[in-house]
């Protein structure tokens, strides 16, 4: 596909590449004018699309924006944030290989670390991502090939020192990846404080209506894979890619692009191109959101915080949370509008709470 075919076909300009409309490109396959074109496509001399399941010009539409927003040399669009997780981990490890991951995530990353990789042949070590860096060490071994965390967990709203855990995961030559859900590249960009690749369910809040699940992974581009030396999947010819080497062929979006050749071909875990167009819209008022979401949930905390019947409010702007030097270092703009409280009593006072809420919808 010519490259104006291709800018007219994805909706941008071919004269200064920018959008002219942004049609949902509903198809499987495309047409092509030569089978060296095609062959320039799959040996990735060419950017182009030539089946949904590895690319489609409305989900790039989508990968190009939120690369650009977290500040990445490329995206990859997924079926779901957990499939994110899951291929950006898969990228990285195999068989007989292991990774440090912070135990304050998400519950199904958890789940899909302890129970489901194991079952793979890949160990995950789980640390208190609050330990000394002198603790932490002792999580590496010589065959960790990731460190793994969330800069606002789930559910528990820490803050990940994102700067620190990049140090301890580079001084081992390895690559950290941070699960940017919670946080939202409008409110923080983990590529600037030292991660190499960023993961979200875009589901959340980049989708912001709950219509579409989906998920992204973006590559920092700075990781130097084969310096590494741990690293020969990036480096070295792939005999199931015709002996093609991602860093010669696509330099620093290497991650990205053996993501996306390798792993989307063989697991298929894609995105619709409906769905990409769901979150374009999503995309467009993120900011809005998220500052709303942010001054709101501050307003409940604060109510929450003053209440009688309330225990414990937890989230990282009160004074007491023990994330709140991280929070002040890493959310000058607010961060997060999810927060959690413990009512006083015990279960039962939980469960009446529970259900004797009302939210509106
Ligand atoms: N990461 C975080 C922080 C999440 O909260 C979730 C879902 O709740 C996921 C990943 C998984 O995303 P999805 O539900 O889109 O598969």
């Amino acid at each position: 596909m010519k490259l104006e075919s291709l800018c007219l076909h994805a909706g941008y300009s071919p004269e200064n590449g920018q959008p002219r409309v942004l049609p949902i490109a509903q198809s499987t396959t495309f047409k092509y004018a030569s089978t060296a074109e095609v062959a320039k496509l799959f040996d990735l001399a060419e950017a182009g699309f030539f089946y949904t399941r590895l690319g489609n010009p409305t989900v790039d539409a989508v990968e190009q924006k939120i690369a650009a927003l977290e500040g990445g040399v490329g995206a990859l669009c997924t079926s779901s944030g957990q499939a994110a997780s899951m291929l950006a981990v898969l990228n990285l490890a195999q068989s007989g290989e292991h990774l440090v991951s912070a135990s304050s995530i998400y519950g199904g990353t958890f789940n899909l670390f302890a129970v489901t990789l194991k079952k793979l042949g890949i160990e995950v070590t789980f640390v208190d991502q609050t330990a000394s860096d002198e603790e932490l060490e002792k999580a590496f071994r010589p065959n960790t090939r990731a460190v793994f965390g969330e800069t606002l967990t789930n559910p528990s709203m820490d803050v990940l020192d994102i700067a620190r855990f990049a140090r301890l995961a580079h001084r081992h030559r390895l690559p950290l990846i941070v699960d940017n859900t919670f946080a939202t590249p409008w409110l923080l960009r983990p590529l600037e404080h030292g991660a190499d690749i960023v993961v979200h369910s875009a589901t959340k809040f980049m989708g912001g209506h709950g219509a579409a699940l989906g998920g992204v992974i973006v590559d920092g581009g700075r990781f130097d894979w084969a310096a590494s030396g741990k690293f020969p999947q990036f480096s070295e010819p792939d005999p199931s890619y015709h002996g093609l080497s991602f860093t010669q062929a696509a330099g620093p979006a290497a991650f990205a692009a053996r993501a996306r050749a390798i792993l989307l071909r063989d697991m298929g875990a894609t995105l619709a191109p409906l769905h990409a167009f769901l979150f374009l819209q999503g995309l467009e008022t993120l900011s809005l959101r998220v500052e709303r979401h942010v001054r709101n949930a501050l307003a409940v905390v604060d109510f929450l915080r003053g209440h009688p019947r309330v225990e414990r409010v937890n989230h990282p702007c009160l004074p007491e949370s023990p994330s709140h030097a991280l929070y002040k270092k890493y959310f000058p703009h607010g961060g997060g509008s999810i927060f959690s409280f413990e009512v006083k009593g015990g279960a039962a006072e939980a469960r009446s709470c529970i259900d004797r809420l009302r939210i509106f919808s």
